[in-house]
């Protein structure tokens, strides 16, 4: 097995199959890579541009970092890199914005060995925006090389992914995404923790601990959701009421969009409940909101398991919804409803 020195954390298989076809000028023309959000599908897809561009590499495949196809590459600034996303996490990326791209690679690459279009996040391209892709996968350009990302294959059009070489990627290990936080300077402790949460995504794990607030964040987004089990139908609206109303002040001051928050709190619930759901039906299982066990217990022993696992799919639809531009207020409401109460504690 060659060894590539990408330096990603997991994904080895990955890394050492892109670097291959590389060395052994094998490079196809189209990849799709896919997995959950912050397992490091955008990062492999970045080192795969900077190993087809580098001009200093000690072995073909390799990249040196240190050129300036990796710098310019790294910092997004580099003329034959191409990067298509929708305007935000869960909009829409529009058959414009194809175009835009196919005009560009029409041209051959302006310093780089190879163009390289990285589309990301495509599973949240509109039908029209697909089947523009469509043309430029059936009419390859010469030294193109067009790399898209997306949740799973199956979110997208089957005459996509049939043109990609497939790439999904798996959770990557507790202990890895540990020691990688340990490695940039995080305490133990909060590494642990970081990394039991991080459910296999090094990036969800980098993302938190590089802003503190996430995670006040999500003891804020853990609170409410416990006091919320413990009320009634009128205060649950109000809550929904104050929050969105809270979310929506913050956007004017150039917070996130609420549908963000949203999709930021439901995955803190799903964590909590998939945690509850685990203990109720395997009481060895790992454990991710190790800091939080007296109320996964509390919610094990109010409820049945059956009704956790009830709401943890609830919980885990109205996040994909809202993923597919559900009303953010009209959602979560409805979510209300269906919660189960949990007398006083
Ligand atoms: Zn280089």
């Amino acid at each position: 097995m060659v060894l590539m020195n990408w330096e990603l954390i997991g994904h080895e298989w990955a890394v050492n199959l892109l670097g291959r076809h590389i060395a052994n000028d094998n490079v196809r023309q189209a990849y799709l890579i896919t997995g959950p959000d912050g397992v490091g599908k955008r990062t492999l897809a970045m080192r795969f541009a900077q190993a087809l561009n580098c001009s200093d590499s000690a072995k073909p495949g390799e990249i040196c970092g240190q050129c300036r196809s990796c710098q310019f590459i790294q910092r997004k600034q580099f003329p034959d890199l191409h990067i298509v996303e929708a305007e935000d996490v869960g909009g829409i990326l529009k058959i414009d914005q194809i175009r835009e791209l196919q005009h560009q690679l029409a041209l051959s690459p302006y310093e780089g060995k190879r163009r390289v279009a990285l589309l990301l996040r495509f599973h949240e391209a509109n039908a029209n925006a697909a089947n523009a892709l469509l043309k430029t996968l059936e009419e390859p350009a010469s030294k193109v090389v067009m790399l898209l990302t997306a949740q799973s294959k199956e979110t997208l059009l089957p005459t996509i992914s049939s043109r990609c070489e497939i790439l999904p990627l798996r959770d990557v290990s507790r202990d890895q995404i540990e020691e990688a936080l340990i490695e940039r300077g995080e305490g133990h402790e909060q590494a642990a923790l970081l990394a039991r949460l991080a459910a296999g995504r090094p990036g969800w794990a980098f993302h938190y601990a590089s802003n503190p607030d996430l995670l006040n964040e999500r003891t804020e987004n853990l609170e409410d959701l416990l006091n919320i089990l413990q009320t009634g139908r009128l205060e649950r609206f109000k809550f929904v009421e104050r929050l969105t109303r809270d979310w929506e002040r913050e956007r004017k001051r150039g917070g996130e969009h609420p549908r963000l928050r949203a999709i930021g709190a439901l995955e803190h619930w799903v964590s909590l409940w998939r945690d509850a759901m685990m203990l109720a039906y395997d009481a060895m299982a790992e454990q991710r909101n190790v800091d939080r066990a007296q109320d996964i217990q509390m919610l094990v022993s109010a409820l049945p398991a059956r009704q956790i696992s009830e709401n943890l799919g609830r919980i885990e639809r109205l996040k994909r919804d809202l993923q597919k531009n559900a009303n953010v207020r009209l959602a979560i409401e409805n979510l209300m409803l269906d919660l189960p109460r949990i007398p006083g504690g």
